[in-house]
Formats: C-alpha cells, structure tokens, sequence
C-alpha cells in the first residue's frame, strides 16, 4: 500500500539570452524591487491591503500576473512581520530582485529535438528569448513536467547568480507515491540540534546503525550574522539589515540543503524505511530559550531541515512520521529510565543502569523507540549494546557571492507552485520565513 501526495522541485537552468534583449530582463529585476518597495512603502503609510493591490498592480510596468507574483512577496514579508516580528520590520530593497512568473503567462518553454527554448515576459509586449543550458537530469526533469500529465510546470524566477542570468522553474509531481508508514522494516529516529543531527535506524529486532552529522558552521554563522545584525541596530543602519538577513539565510539554506541530503542517502540503505522525527509543535525542554530572538535563532534549523529531509525523503518514496517529542532526550534507551539528571549537555548517562551514550544518538535512538510503541502489534527491541557514534562532519566550504532573496514559500494565490520547503538539489537561495 502507498500514499500518494504533491512533490515540488525546483529546476535551473543557466540562460542563453538571444542577443539584442540582454537588458530587458535587467529592466524587468528593476521593477520588480520598485514594486515590492512601493507595497511597503503604501503599507507603512496605513493604506489597506485591497487598495495598494490594485493602484500597484495597475502602475507596474510588469505584465501583470507577473507583478501580482511581487505583490505577493512583499505581502508575505509583512505577513511574516506582522505574524512573528521575528527579524524587525521588512526594509526596502537595494538589490536588484528577482522576476517572479506564472508558468504561461509570465514565461513560456518550448521543448525541441535538442533544446528547450524560453520566451520570458521582461515586460507588457516585450519578451526576451534565448535557450535553457544546464545538465541533463534537470533537462529530463523538465521534459517530463510539460509532457506528463501526472506533472505540471508552476513559478519561476529569473534573476542573476554567480553574474549568469538564470531560471529556477519549478516542476510539481501530483501524484507522487511514499511507502504506507505500517509496512516499514526499519524506523529511523531523527534527532535534530542546532549544531548536529543524530540519526539511529531500528528494527523490531535491534538496532542496524547510527550516526551523528555535525555542522558546526551553521551554528558559527548565525550568531556571528546575528550579532553583526545586532549591532547595526544599534547604529540606526536598519537599511543594511535585509543584505545581512539574507546572506545569513542563503548560507544556511545551502548548509540544510546539505546535510539533508546526507541523511536520505545514509536512511535510503535500510529495508523500507521511515523517518521519525520529534513533533515540533512542543518545543523541546533541554534548550533555554530567553528572549523571543534567542528562541528564533535556535529554533530555526530545526524545522526547515526536517522539511528539508522528509521532501528529499518523500522524493525516493520515503515516509516520515512523528511522535511526542517529551522526554525523548532524557530516555535511557537501555532500560527505560526517564530522568532529567540522565543528560548533561552532549553526554548521556543512566542514573539507574548507568548507560552512558552520546546525549544526541541516544535521543535519535528513543524517538525510534518510541515510534515502534505507538504502533499496533510491533516488538520494540531490547537494547543492549549499541555500536560506535560514527560521526560526520559537513565540509567547511567558502561562501560564494550572494544575489539576494529569490523564491519564498507561500502558495496561496492563484495556481502556482514554488520551491515549497527547499526542494531544490540545487542551492536557489530560497528565503523563507520563520
Ligand atoms: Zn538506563
């Protein structure tokens, strides 16, 4: 038995841009951050949401599904401001921004012998031409989104990376199949830190494997982003917070983009796996959170990777599931003993059987557990020994140049798709909220 549900992907494609149009689409990224700054902009002074649409929609000089798509952006960013006040108020743009479309309005693809050609709407009656480059997976990809049905071509961007004009296209799968979560052999628990995430593949007879991934950088890299942020503040230089914000998110998406991808590749090895993760509706009891940016700061790796890791999971045919995340950490996995005093920080030892563990392992380990109790008629196995903590760490890696925000999450108006919770293989610099 499987499960059937909507996978979204998103695709790049470098730009071959027929010669003598080059600069519309430079244009086009213009207008685009005249337009979101200019919702802001009405915002701020206490226009209503209906009326800043429509005297917008109609000033832009954007074709005009294309600038409902920009509107839309920047009704996210308030959304999110509004919502979670989690970054400060939304500040108005000083890079160029990406040109956000409507798969057959805003752009078009036309799929040849050898090539795909595009034709982007830069403008009202005005549009730029040229073929796609890029590799073949993301060529085959694509060529199965426009021809099968059971695929649809959604949104795209068109924006500037690394100084090469690119789209990022995304292909939606609607009937993608995952295995049904009650024939699964091998459960694996995730236990997801701010600085690791620790994973522990169990069967009903034993445990198979496990391993923790360190990555240390992202943890590095955000409190340096958010203690520079901080002190610009400070300064009264709120203008340059948006570049920082999104450096720190690109560096961070990338980093998760990574580190997920190691986990599906460690978990596709086992029979029919699932993933279990800790529900993150409660927050988990072993981390202090002070203030509301403390509890930003530390909280937000844990549900992007987990989106992160059950798309890329969902995508090779991977179920994932939860459970109740209290106490998990403080579970003995040997005997069963639950007692805050069992963790100290990264060590885990049983104040009743004396079991000792990497604290994070050992985490990953009851969320395994505990999955296979929840179930109907399944033997959670007795734990005895338990083999090595292998451990990985994420390449340090230098960061590129940065082009600034590109694809957000929301979906809501009008049928269009996006890179929902960070599909892409591909680093696209999606930013994303909370
Ligand atoms: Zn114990």
């Amino acid at each position: 038995m499987t499960q059937t549900q909507a996978l979204t992907k998103t695709l790049v494609f470098p730009l071959d841009v027929q010669s003598g149009n080059e600069s519309l689409l430079h244009d086009a990224r213009l207008e685009c951050r005249r337009v979101f700054n200019e919702v802001l902009r009405l915002n701020y002074d206490g226009w209503n949401w209906d009326k800043i649409e429509n005297v917008v929609e109609q000033n832009a000089d954007l074709v005009q599904n294309t600038a409902q798509r920009i509107i839309d952006k920047a009704f996210d960013a308030l959304d999110n401001y509004y919502d979670y006040d989690d970054w400060g108020r939304p500040w108005y743009k000083h890079e160029t921004f990406p040109l956000r479309m409507n798969y057959g309005e805003g752009y078009n693809l036309f799929l040849e012998d050898e090539t795909v050609r595009f034709r982007i709407s830069a403008k009202p009656y005005n549009h730029v031409k040229g073929e796609l480059r890029g590799t073949q997976d993301q060529f085959d990809l694509l060529r199965q989104a426009i021809e099968d049905d059971d695929w649809h071509v959604g949104t795209a961007e068109a924006l500037v990376r690394h100084g090469r004009e690119e789209l990022h296209a995304t292909v939606t799968n609607e009937t993608a199949e995952v295995g049904a979560k009650t024939t699964t052999e091998t459960v694996t628990g995730v236990d997801i830190n701010e600085d690791c995430v620790a994973l522990a593949a169990l069967t009903e007879h034993g445990i198979e494997d496990s391993v923790v991934i360190d990555y240390p950088e992202i943890k590095e890299q955000r409190h340096r982003y958010f203690t520079m942020r901080k002190r610009m503040q400070e300064a009264g230089q709120t203008g340059f917070n948006d570049v920082f914000r999104d450096k720190e998110q690109q560096f961070v998406h990338d980093q998760l983009h990574t580190v997920s991808r190691r986990v599906v590749e460690w978990i596709q090895r086992f029979d029919s796996p699932v993933i279990v993760f800790e529900d993150l509706k409660d927050m988990r009891d072993d981390i202090e959170y002070g203030t509301r940016m403390n509890r930003r700061l530390h909280s937000l790796p844990f549900a992007k990777l987990r989106d992160f890791i059950t798309y890329k999971a969902a995508w090779r045919g991977i179920p994932s599931d939860d459970v109740d995340p209290e106490y998990t950490s403080q579970q003995c996995p040997v005997c069963g003993h639950t007692e805050r005093a069992n963790r100290h920080k990264k060590r885990f030892k049983c104040c009743e059987c004396e079991h000792q563990d990497h604290a994070d392992r050992g985490a990953g380990i009851s969320v395994a557990q505990k999955w296979l109790r929840t179930q109907e008629d399944r033997n959670v196995p007795a734990l005895n020994t338990l083999p090595q903590v292998r451990k990985w760490e994420l390449r340090r890696q230098a960061s590129g140049p940065v082009d600034g925000p590109t694809v957000t999450h929301h979906t809501e108006r009008g049928h269009q798709t996006d890179g929902v919770s960070g599909v892409s293989d591909q680093s696209t610099g999606r930013s994303s909220g909370a």
